[in-house]
């Protein structure tokens, strides 16, 4: 065992200074900033306005060198490790260590993932705050309970800390590639996809209902619950029915979905139009839903009815590769990586992750 803060103590307890210096160290505890993952906006918090823990002479830095306060928010991973090994060993003793979430204590609810560290294998901690995310007020806390510590001339840290080896600690051999453990998915082979009729107390609705019937007589017309209406149709009458919604007031599209059903070998297609126009029609959304063949998914287009149509009609075309017939915009990509086809089907398949752990110097 390698005690790391020896020299610590001696400094700041020795010789005539000693007081000047303990009073020094507790109130100019500069933190390095190292915002790891979420609990770092607890941090943000504890030393904005509204909590302002520089009162307490502890300030966010941004140079390590000048810093001896590492607050560790949340989340290590192996891939964060080495920084946060190499932060702490570039700052000036004394230096002290918080460490903040329940994440960066046992893992938090990453508990089980293959990718996380527990951060006090990795540097010696002093004080940890626990929470999901921790209070603004347990950090200053913490702070405050620091200061009393230096202040009682035991400024050092609480565990014995060994020099830390990386490789050990990480699990892995440098330079050797791994695979992550396979998440514990369970997929439902055949999903039920239900959407039924409900009866609602929307006489309103009930009425626009019953003049939907009369105008689109080949579409399935009904209520799923208040403000909400949905038309089953194929993708023969699927333009005819927005036609129908249209001369109704609907005025706009307000999305286009497709739902892969692999085990029918079909998609759904379903568009959700209401009105900017009419007053009645704004709180109402209609669906209406067409079925496809999957191995030639063809459906009309909506845009020359609706052109709000056409940014959703594009999307699903490069998602899923459903061809909305009159767009003209079909077959272009507007995805980030065109190269990938079809991303969102449910037989696209993923690229396995792998990483390598870089040499530690
Ligand atoms: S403890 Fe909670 S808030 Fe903090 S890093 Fe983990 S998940 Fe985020």
């Amino acid at each position: 065992m390698k005690d790391v803060n020896a020299e610590n103590i001696e400094f700041l307890g020795s010789g005539a200074l000693a007081p000047v210096k303990k009073w020094g160290a507790k109130w100019s505890l500069w933190a390095v900033h190292l915002v790891t993952s979420c609990c770092g906006v607890e941090l943000a918090h504890a030393y904005a306005s509204g909590y302002d823990a520089e009162r307490w002479g502890t300030l966010n830095f941004g140079m390590m060198r000048q810093t001896n306060l590492i607050i560790v928010e949340g989340t290590i991973t192996k891939k964060m490790a080495r920084a946060l090994r190499i932060t702490w060993e570039q700052m000036p003793d004394p230096k002290f260590v918080i460490l903040i979430g329940a994440c960066g204590i046992e893992g938090g609810l990453f508990w089980n993932s293959y990718h996380i560290t527990r951060p006090w294998k990795i540097v010696p901690v002093d004080y940890f705050v626990p929470g999901c995310p921790p209070t603004p007020e347990g950090l200053i806390s913490a702070v405050r309970a620091l200061q009393k510590k230096i202040e009682r001339g035991e400024a050092r840290t609480t565990v014995d800390f060994k020099e830390a080896d990386l490789a050990k600690i990480l699990g892995t051999e440098a330079g050797k590639e791994r695979k992550p453990p396979k998440p514990p998915l369970k997929i439902a082979e055949k999903p039920e996809i239900k959407i039924e009729p409900k009866e609602v107390d929307w006489e309103f609705g009930n009425q626009l209902v019953d003049k939907l019937r009369g105008k689109i007589p080949y579409a399935e017309v009904f209520t799923t619950n208040v403000n909400r209406i949905y038309i089953k149709t194929n993708a023969k009458f699927y333009k005819k029915v927005a036609k129908a919604l249209e001369s109704e007031g609907f005025d706009h599209v307000k999305s286009i979905n497709v739902i892969d059903v692999l085990h029918e070998n079909k998609f759904i297609v379903e568009c959700s139009v209401s009105s900017y126009s009419v007053k009645e029609l704004m709180p109402v959304i209609v669906t209406f839903a067409a079925e496809i063949d999957r191995n030639n998914p063809r459906i009309p287009s909506l845009t020359d009815i609706w052109l709000s149509a056409d940014y959703q009609e594009r999307e699903m075309h490069d998602f899923f590769g459903v061809w909305f017939e009159g767009n003209p915009n079909m077959g272009q990509k507007f995805l980030i990586a065109p190269e990938v086809e079809t991303p969102l089907r449910k037989d696209f398949k993923l690229e396995e992750p792998s990483y390598v752990l870089e040499e530690s110097k």
